[in-house]
């Protein structure tokens, strides 16, 4: 086992002071610099998949060069601005979060089933925003992996404990499911989550009520979904909207899946941007 990913780390924060010397400092820049500034992840080692500068200017298709030379070039997302939230009463359950900018946001949810090496690389290295809505099992049992996607500059989030469903439940039940989460992915990401996503979409008033006494802002739905490369329209315009919310899996295409995101998103004129800037 390495230590590869403080490693480049280092590499990049280097680079970066370079950089900015040069005053070349744009988006990757920028970028760089909120990445290394987060406190790194007690990153005892990992499997990081190793750096893979290829000499070649062809890479091959599905190394993970390939993947980033594949990703769009997206205009300068907005400065967020953050979406109203209540200040009493029941807390938002959103399909499309209610702005006009033109950005739409990547999450990525489960974690038990499958947890392909190079992701955290191709976030790092595509700069793309993520928000990870974790069964807290599968995030202890794989810490190690989503915390190299949260020093990638992913955020984790809250999808309860079992992953059953909870609409119907009794509040006693539903609090247990989502704060019992929200407590374990505390404990392991430095954290409270502040969004929830129920597993299967489902839910009811009793859902809303526990996830806000659990600490949530916001309660997230979706309005696409991605699965082995192909993007799903759950919405009549079959085009990415400003505020879409494109859900995918932590499966064997995940990949695939970012990188269609992206694709789609790039199609639509938007740019993917972090859910938490927006819900605050
Ligand atoms: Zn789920």
């Amino acid at each position: 086992m390495s230590s590869a990913l403080p490693r480049r780390i280092a590499a990049v924060v280097t680079l970066l002071a370079l950089l900015v010397l040069s005053a070349c400092a744009a988006g990757p820049a920028s970028h760089a610099r909120q990445v290394a500034a987060q406190p790194s992840p007690s990153a005892s080692p990992s499997a990081s998949p190793s750096p893979s500068a290829s000499p070649t200017a062809r890479p091959t298709p599905g190394s993970l060069d390939w993947y980033v030379s594949q990703a769009p070039t997206f205009p300068e997302a907005p400065p967020p601005q953050p979406v109203p939230l209540p200040v009493t009463g029941p807390i938002p359950f959103w399909h499309r979060l209610p702005t006009d900018q033109k950005v739409a946001f990547i999450t990525i949810d489960d974690g038990g089933l499958a947890r392909p090496p190079a992701v955290a690389d191709f976030i790092w290295r595509a700069h793309i925003p993520v928000t990870m809505f974790l069964n807290s099992p599968a995030a202890e049992e794989h810490d190690e992996y989503f915390r190299q996607i949260q020093v990638a500059g992913g955020v984790v989030e809250n999808h309860t404990i079992r992953h059953n469903s909870l609409a119907g439940r009794s509040y006693d039940y539903q609090k247990q499911e989502i704060c019992g989460a929200a407590d374990k992915l505390e404990t392991l990401f430095g954290k409270r989550a502040t969004l929830f996503r129920p597993p299967f979409g489902e839910y009811d008033s009793t859902t809303l009520e526990a996830a806000r006494d659990c600490g949530a802002k916001a309660v997230l739905h979706w309005s696409e979904t991605v699965h082995e490369g192909k993007v799903r329209y759950q919405t009549p315009e079959k085009v990415v909207q400003p505020g879409d919310v494109l859900l995918m899996h932590f499966r064997p295409a995940l990949m695939d899946d970012l990188l269609a995101a992206l694709k789609a998103i790039h199609r639509a004129g938007l740019t993917p941007a972090l859910l938490e800037d927006y819900i605050r």
